[in-house]
């Protein structure tokens, strides 16, 4: 094996990292993981590391699962990859027959791709079509919302509302309708007592009702993150607005799409977010937890009414143009297969309730920092957001880095984290013990304290 000095030279000489300043990694020092043990991450050298982030929002039941490796082994001496253009394969047909039985009533057809972004592509292509093979080809624009992250490419951007990383791809985006948020800043905070924030909720419809109807009749879908906006900073919607929302769209006869790639496989305490609020959307990306977090693997399910709309003769070219070429990975869909089995034989969802309570429990602890302003949590996904200002509403200057330093921080200290600009993320794989849970908030908290108190 190569030993640690070569590969981090090999790794600057070659590699070029995601949503990385290149420069600033150059003169770093670089973690390379080696192994994986239930929630902890392995380095050459041998540390460990609690997974805080879930290694990018996707770990479900931990790293090396005895099952998932078994399951992943027992395809392997089978067969790694076959198309699913013109032909099948098995675990593909078997995990579209169990999603359409675990997600919500009503989505009935399965399409596979192997990433969140695709996910999105597929369910934007997907409602815009319908609307052709439906005679109202005018219904074109999405509604799409502030802080949004569907994904990086081109047409998943054209429904972000990121600034800082879709303002410089402006003129290669699609024309859509982007409805902006009210301040969700400590809101969660000064909710009524049954846990309603009513303003910001009614102001927020207010806007989407308004575009519905300054629009009526070309609104191709509405596009959302379900209860919660990830990439943008973990940004907890008021209760009831998914709901209120497919109202509206119902309303209004326009589609509601749910992109379930964060929250999808049990992240809000739910199986879906959906379920929350009794939401059947129309079209639902999933992606990031559906593979355990073991393998690239997307899907993006939709109803009878949707896929009927595709149905013709040959030459009326009703067809869906679309597919990637690892299209229903038969590894990929092997290993989803055994996470959707381990959901059930263990009733995770109702055995993560208690660690889940005590996650929130204890995050509100970190209000006693000086320089928490906000701690948003939904299920096992959390933002803990710095603010120089807490009182003032005064946000650490972006090149502070101060997200950055806490997570270095924490990284000394056994924990990996990931921050959003200035908002810590903790979002640990969902198998998680409550005295992990506490030992990761431990490092949090007091990697918190060191750098913004210096
Ligand atoms: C991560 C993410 C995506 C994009 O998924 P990729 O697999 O990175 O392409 C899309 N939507 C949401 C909500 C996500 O969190």
């Amino acid at each position: 094996m190569l030993d640690k000095e070569t590969l981090v030279a090999w790794d600057k000489r070659y590699l070029w990292h995601p949503f990385t300043q290149m420069q600033d990694w150059l003169t770093e020092d670089v973690v390379i993981i080696e192994r994986g043990e239930g929630c902890y991450l392995i380095d050459t050298a041998g540390n460990r590391y609690i997974d805080g982030t879930a290694s990018m929002w996707t770990n479900v039941h931990g790293h090396n699962h005895p099952e998932l490796n078994t399951a992943l082994k027992a395809q392997l001496d089978k067969i790694s990859h076959t198309t699913l253009l013109g032909y099948s394969n098995i675990p593909a047909i078997q995990l579209a027959q169990k999603l359409v039985e675990i997600t919500p009533a009503g989505l009935n057809k399965v399409f596979y791709s192997d990433n969140g972004s695709t996910a999105v592509e597929i369910a934007l292509k997907m409602a815009y079509q319908y609307w052709q093979h439906k005679g109202e080809p005018q219904r074109k624009l999405f509604i799409h919302f502030d802080n949004a992250y569907h994904g990086d490419t081109i047409g998943a951007m054209s429904v972000g509302g990121i600034d800082s990383f879709h303002t410089t791809f402006d003129s290669l985006l699609f024309k859509g309708i982007r409805v902006s948020a009210p301040e969700t800043y400590r809101s969660t905070r000064y909710t009524d007592t049954s846990g309603n924030n009513t303003n910001v909720k009614t102001r927020w419809l207010n806007a989407v009702e308004a575009a519905l109807s300054e629009n009526a009749g070309q609104v191709a879908g509405i596009i959302l993150e379900p209860l919660i906006q990830g990439a943008g900073g973990m940004l907890v919607a008021p209760k009831g607005f998914l709901k209120a929302l497919a109202v509206l769209a119902k309303r209004w006869e326009t589609l509601l799409i749910v992109d379930e790639v964060m929250t999808g496989f049990g992240r809000t305490g739910k199986m879906w977010a959906c379920e929350h609020e009794d939401v059947t959307p129309d079209i639902l990306c999933t992606a990031k937890g559906l593979a355990a977090g073991y393998l690239p693997l997307a899907a993006t399910l939709t109803t009878d009414d949707i896929y009927n709309a595709f149905l013709g003769e040959y030459r009326d070219l009703k067809t869906f143009f679309h597919g990637h070429t690892f299209t229903g990975n038969p590894l990929a869909c092997a290993v989803a297969l055994e996470n959707i089995a381990i959901f059930e034989r263990e009733n995770l969802i109702s055995q993560l309730q208690p660690t889940l309570e005590h996650f929130r429990n204890r995050l509100q602890d970190f209000y006693a920092l000086p320089h928490v302003g906000d701690v948003r949590v939904c299920g096992f996904a959390a933002g803990v957001e710095l603010m120089k200002n807490p009182d003032t509403h005064t946000p650490y200057p972006f090149e502070e880095k101060v997200g950055i330093r806490v997570c270095k921080e924490a990284l000394a200290r056994g924990a990996m984290l990931r921050p959003l600009v200035n908002t810590i993320v903790l979002m640990p794989p969902l198998q998680i013990s409550i005295s992990t849970v506490d030992t990761l908030l431990d490092i949090a908290y007091s990697s918190i304290a060191v750098i913004t108190e210096r």
